[in-house]
């Protein structure tokens, strides 16, 4: 495949799937995209992290050959005004694996949401949030290292769909006659319009993602998380086709929670994983004041939004919770927080939540010897209270450094 801007590195190779198994070479070919605001300088920082653990973990053996794709502002730039450029949505699915910056979305007009856009495009269905806690991190719970979750959040469906019919426009007058003439419906005159599309395929295939990684990885839980007793046909509809995979594909491997007291005594029996749901509002006090109970996460995804970003704010905030949305066969792996516009060029935030959206990308193409040294370098460099200012501003004596001087410390650790 030939591009226009993208520039393939030539001594690199493509990432593979063949079979559902992924082939990755020893010099792999892995896009990233910058990102507005604060990307530029979180990219570079933690491009040279995870360069220095790759090269101390394999000796030259193996090497990631980076290349840009373009997306957001800087893509504007260079393809004449096009925000989401074709080629870079080529590129993604011809490498299968990337990570990116936060890109900017305008609130309430303008364009679409890239990211939102990026996922429905490759249909990236589940995003995928590890929240877990780092020695160190300022935090504030008491029992912070009780905090070990990896929420699954379902990304194509829900109010994020994009169905909306702003106030005062014929398509939402429309939808509005018909609602009230033939489904009597009751709502406000003008009121905007929106629709929360959940199936039984999107529910599943995000269950079913979720209760395989408990599996993959020895995980004691899985919880359903939704609000069904308001939204019964949507939010409640993903909870029951939810327990159906579970029971259906997993029968062997799973225990529900009812199961668990009618049939165990409450007593789990070994090997099994446990199917639990809470209610998105009571969930968010559980992940706050019982987090060891929670393990595996799988929600909708408006509850996964919030739940995602309070569950990073009880062991660091988004400044260093990582993320990745995946498909059967794409991973992008993304930054969580937005592009922080105030602090743009200014080389002063957090590179954490992109370092180790890096992580777990590493991870993902099973690459673990390197992933381990950064996440080793990190608790050095937090016990020697060296940290951004977002971490400075709440902890006692640390010495305030910058993005760069961050992923110096970290790389100081890799290699001392
Ligand atoms: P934001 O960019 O995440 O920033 C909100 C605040 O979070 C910042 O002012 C800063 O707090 C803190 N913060 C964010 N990143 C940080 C980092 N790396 N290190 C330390 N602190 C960090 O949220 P926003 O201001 O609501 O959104 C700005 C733009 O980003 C919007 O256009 C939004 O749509 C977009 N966005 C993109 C993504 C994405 O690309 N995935 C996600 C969310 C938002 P303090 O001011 O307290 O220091």
């Amino acid at each position: 495949m030939s591009y226009q801007h993208i520039r393939l590195p030539p001594d690199g190779e493509k990432v593979a799937v063949k079979n559902g198994k992924l082939r990755v070479p020893d010099q792999p070919i892995l896009g990233f995209v910058e990102g507005d605001g604060i990307g530029a300088d979180i990219t570079a920082a933690a491009l040279r992290v995870w360069d220095a653990a790759v090269a101390k973990a394999y000796r030259g053996k193996r090497k990631v050959r980076w290349c840009e794709l373009y997306m957001g502002e800087k893509a504007a730039g260079i393809y004449q005004g096009d925000y989401f450029p074709a080629e870079t949505i080529a590129a993604i699915k011809d490498l299968t694996v990337a990570i990116k910056g936060p890109l900017t979305t305008p609130v309430g007009g303008g364009f679409r949401s890239l990211n939102v856009s990026l996922r429905q495009e490759m249909d990236l269905y589940a995003c995928v949030r590890p929240v877990r806690y780092f020695e160190g991190v300022p935090s504030p719970l008491r029992r912070p290292e009780e905090v070990d979750v990896v929420i699954f959040r379902e990304n194509t469906e829900d109010v994020y769909a994009g169905i909306e019919y702003p106030s005062g426009g014929d398509d939402n007058k429309k939808l509005a006659k018909f609602l009230r003439e033939e489904m009597r419906a009751e709502f406000f005159d003008d009121a905007g319009l929106g629709i929360k599309p959940i199936s039984p395929f999107g529910s599943k295939r995000l269950v079913r993602k979720a209760i395989e990684y408990a599996l993959e990885r020895e995980r004691a839980s899985v919880t359903l998380v939704h609000k069904g007793n308001i939204m019964k046909y949507t939010e409640g509809a993903f909870r029951n086709w939810g327990y159906e995979v579970a029971t259906q594909e997993f029968r062997d491997h799973v225990v529900t929670e009812d199961e668990l007291w009618n049939e165990h005594d409450g007593s789990m029996p070994a090997g099994k994983i446990l199917i639990k749901d809470r209610i998105a509002d009571i969930m968010f006090q559980l992940l706050l004041l019982r987090p060891a109970e929670f393990d595996v996460i799988a929600t909708s995804n408006l509850n996964g939004d919030y739940l995602s970003d309070a569950a990073a704010a009880e062991v660091g905030g988004i400044g260093i919770a990582p993320g990745a949305n995946i498909s059967d066969d794409i991973a992008v792996f993304e930054a969580t927080h937005g592009t922080a516009p105030k602090y743009a060029n200014q080389n002063k935030v957090n590179p954490s939540s992109l370092l180790f959206s890096g992580v777990m990308m590493l991870e993902y193409i099973n690459w673990r010897e390197a992933a381990q040294l950064i996440d080793d370098a990190f608790v050095k460099v937090l016990a020697d209270k060296t940290v951004t200012y977002d971490f400075a501003r709440l902890m006692d004596d640390a010495t305030t450094v910058s993005t760069s001087g961050f992923a110096d410390a970290l790389i100081g650790k890799i290699n001392p």
